[in-house]
């Protein structure tokens, strides 16, 4: 059993997959080609935001974000404590300081109490700027944006959403990459609509900001590649993997979003009397970027994790460390007491195996291993 088999995927898609990429090859178009630009069109009209611009990875997406509003030494970025480690890493490379902010328990993402805490603390503090409030879709669920966008206006502050685990998610019909002054996503293979190497994405409504992504991009160009008016990155999205995302995009859309929904329910159904089961809130669509159960203990989470593995049973820890405790940030000083339920989550949150081609028969195998390890 695979934690999410993209070999599955490729079989059901093999047709479509293939051509596309032998189309690329034959065109020798492998920079920027067309694709790209079929692409970009594509994700846009989805999110239903103006522009898509695409780029290297999730990671670049946000640092291209920060740059186009040109953050940087004194400003303060704050950053969900229970994330991947980009999200805070970013802020430090532009030379801002990351506000890491604890999360809530049921939805795992940013608390806008002590999102609104840590913002009246920096202003009083007087030393950095409030600038930038990066809100993470965690495991496939959007934030809480209706409150998250009081807060941003009551302190004139921007919306970065990092929807690196998120896109496909939504709020009523607001679909994820759509909340932010800026979203961006990922299109790491294991992500919800994954390529086969990197690629990114970054969304926005704003005409300037667009094209000033599009020149930090490529190497802050002016005219041309060769014209270069601000320094850029290099960061596009191969055309292949342009290919690639054009042949999964449909199938995404219109059905593996809804088996994800389908297997995630049967989970729960099974799983919820015995083990804290993901809350997704009234109203909200998870893309299910993880099925992630929380146990009683470290102790616990820990010994059914190996019990699993040892049926073959792969599963993950998102996240061993809360970006508080990462040595990268030391210099920083959090306060770990700030910290309670990221904290928490790093030692009894488990990942299940989760992808939209999962068969009855594997999640009932995966339930029965767990009610025998809890011996319920
Ligand atoms: C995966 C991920 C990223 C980074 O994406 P890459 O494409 O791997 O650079 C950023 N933020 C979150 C929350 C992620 O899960």
């Amino acid at each position: 059993m695979e934690f999410r088999d993209l070999k599955r995927q490729y079989q059901y898609l093999k047709t479509d997959i293939d051509s596309r990429i032998q189309e690329v090859i034959q065109q020798t178009s492998f920079i920027q080609g067309k694709q790209v630009v079929e692409l970009e069109k594509k994700l846009a009209d989805y999110v239903n935001v103006k522009h898509c611009v695409t780029c290297a990875n999730g990671t670049d997406a946000l640092q291209l974000a920060l740059m186009t509003w040109g953050i940087g030494e004194g400003d303060a970025v704050f950053v969900p404590d229970f994330t991947f480690f980009s999200s805070g890493e970013v802020v430090s490379a532009v030379n801002a300081t990351p506000i890491f902010v604890d999360v809530d328990s049921d939805t795992y993402n940013i608390n806008c109490v002590s999102l609104e805490n840590s913002i009246q603390k920096v202003v009083q503090e007087g030393k950095l700027i409030p600038k930038v409030v990066m809100t993470v879709d965690l495991f496939g669920q959007p934030a809480d944006y209706g409150k998250i966008k009081e807060i941003t206006n009551r302190y004139h502050m921007l919306l970065l959403e990092d929807a690196a685990q998120g896109f496909g998610g939504r709020i009523g019909e607001k679909k994820a990459c759509s909340f932010g002054d800026i979203s961006t996503t990922s299109f790491f293979p294991a992500k919800p609509l994954g390529c086969y190497g990197d690629g990114g994405a970054v969304f926005t409504n704003n005409d300037e900001w667009a094209d000033l992504l599009r020149s930090f991009r490529i190497h802050g160009k002016g005219d041309s590649k060769y014209d270069n008016i601000r320094i850029g990155m290099n960061s596009r999205l191969d055309t292949l993997q342009a290919a690639v995302l054009l042949a999964k995009f449909p199938i995404f859309c219109e059905k593996e979003l809804e088996w994800e929904q389908q297997i995630a329910a049967q989970y729960t159904e099974q799983l919820n009397e015995f083990v804290k089961t993901p809350m997704i809130k009234y109203g909200f669509y998870s893309s299910w970027a993880q099925y992630t159960i929380q146990l009683s203990s470290q102790v616990q989470r820990d010994g059914l994790k190996n019990y699993l593995q040892k049926q073959e049973i792969p599963t993950a820890i998102y996240y061993q460390k809360p970006m508080h405790r990462q040595i990268a940030f030391k210099t920083n000083k959090y306060e770990d007491s700030d910290y309670p339920v990221a904290n928490k989550l790093s030692q009894t949150a488990l990942s299940l195996p989760f992808h939209p081609y999962m068969k009855e028969e594997e999640i009932l195998r995966i339930v029965n291993a767990i009610k025998q390890y809890l011996r319920v």
